[in-house]
């Protein structure tokens, strides 16, 4: 058979005829991921390791110590406050630490750098956070004293929530986004654990938390890998916190790979992959790296939903490290080392996801799969039925139902309905499914893991 023939036997080549799916970018969000800047991220960085040391116990002095630091933050969040329309809010919530006999040897004044930028609409109590740690360490903990410019460990996180703040101050958003650059973090993640529990105690609608703790190294020591090009979010299988009843449906429905964190994490691996290019978001399955915590922690075991952005790659050349050289190698966590077209990507996806959610309707109530006896039926049984009711703060013009196999980390497939319940050819056995409130404009909820009713 001839080359022509066999084309139209077989019609239009498999590249033609291949489904490929579409990335669908909402201009306006394109338009805030496009305004990262380099330069912003490189200027704030110099000024922050300007501060000699940024420990949590350094003495207050006019341009050296943590508190200098916390008052050139506020500074800034003051000047993008200026330029919000009265929207941006900023303060330091200081408290005192006291004395705990492990990391924190005396009675100490500290504080988190705090800006909130709030929701437009007066009925939607929703808060989204993000976090990053103001504080830095060198080998001994309790050295309060020698240089310790904690570029990347968490200058890098600093600098990308500052930029945050600039750059989404300048638009309106329904539901609130508040922005904090905690202290404390290397004395004992006490800065977060203070905020997680004010949070909690004044019963905020805290619906997601971003910590962002060193994302702007892209080299490893070691094993010598240089890859800017992925980013990792942890979060928790299981939840920290659980009542009885928790347990009892995770359990029943094997909703172990599907708590909230790990929806937020789905979230921002879709989101930040379709805003930012060259950039693939690693869902790793665990709170934080082996045996270790970050800011996120504490939130999680107040019961709130809470992740940690980090790079890929870790230098422990250059983290917790006193500034020396030894044997030909170089120690220390200082501010050439940052990769800024890594740190500019993950800034973006941080943007990419907030605005996302704060523009989004809330999550879909009372999402559940039909297990009623006519849902079970024989003619039913192979089928799936979800129910659920609107969300209660925005408008949704729809909802995606997800579905995935078991065996899945990620959404396989995605079908669109105005309206609220969806029966499906595919069987509950088989497949995990979730539900999504979207608006018009494209901005969806997180998902929400149905609970079984019969
Ligand atoms: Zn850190």
């Amino acid at each position: 058979m001839c080359r022509t023939l066999l084309l139209l036997f077989i019609g239009l080549p498999f590249w033609v005829q291949a489904q490929v799916p579409t990335v669908n970018r909402s201009g306006e969000i394109t338009q805030l991921v496009d305004q990262v800047n380099v330069s912003n991220l490189r200027d704030y960085m110099e000024n922050l390791v300007g501060f000699g040391t940024r420990h949590t116990l350094s003495e207050d002095q006019p341009n050296r110590g943590i508190e200098a630091s916390r008052q050139y933050a506020l500074g800034l969040f003051q000047q993008f406050a200026a330029a919000s329309n009265g929207r941006l809010t900023a303060e330091i919530d200081y408290y005192t630490e006291r004395t705990d006999g492990r990391r924190v040897d005396q009675d100490t004044r500290t504080g988190n750098v705090m800006a909130t930028l709030k929701g437009t609409d007066p009925s939607d109590n929703r808060v989204f956070l993000v976090s990053a740690h103001i504080d830095t360490r060198v080998s001994d903990v309790m050295d309060r004293v020698s240089d310790s410019p904690g570029a990347n460990d968490d200058g890098s996180g600093v600098v990308a929530v500052l930029e945050m703040a600039r750059i989404l101050s300048k638009k309106p958003f329904p539901a609130t986004i508040v922005f904090a650059l905690v202290s404390g973090e290397e004395q004992g993640l006490l800065g977060a654990d203070y905020l997680a529990k004010k949070a909690k105690q004044e019963k905020w609608n805290l619906v997601a938390m971003l910590n962002n703790d060193m994302i702007g190294n892209s080299t490893s020591n070691g094993t010598q890998l240089r890859d800017n090009t992925r980013l990792r979010v942890f979060s928790e299988g299981i939840p920290m916190v659980e009542n009885e009843q928790m347990e009892a449906i995770r359990k029943a429905t094997n909703g172990e790979n599907d708590s909230k964190s790990r929806q937020l994490a789905r979230y921002i691996k879709d989101v930040g992959e379709r805003y930012v290019d060259q950039l693939e978001i690693k869902l790793i399955y665990r709170n934080d790296r082996f045996m270790r915590g970050g800011d996120h922690t504490p939130f999680a075991r107040q019961g709130f939903t809470a992740i940690r952005l980090c790079e890929f790659n870790e230098n422990y050349y250059q983290q917790h490290q006193d500034l020396r050289t030894e044997n030909g190698a170089e120690y220390g966590d200082v501010a050439e080392h940052i990769d800024y077209e890594y740190l500019r990507k993950n800034t973006a996806v941080n943007v990419a996801v907030l605005a996302n959610l704060a523009s989004a309707p809330s999550v879909p109530q009372d999402v559940s799969l039909d297990l009623s006896p006519r849902a079970v039926s024989i003619e039913n049984i192979n089928h799936t039925l979800l129910k659920w009711n609107e969300p209660e703060h925005g408008s949704a013009t729809g909802y995606y139902v997800l579905m995935r196999e078991t065996s899945s980390p990620m959404w396989e497939k995605k079908f669109y309905t105005s309206e609220r319940e969806i029966k499906l050819p595919y069987s509950k056995d088989n497949y995990f499914f979730a539900v999504q409130a979207v608006t018009d404009g494209g901005f969806e909820s997180l998902a929400v893991f149905p609970q079984p009713i019969r």
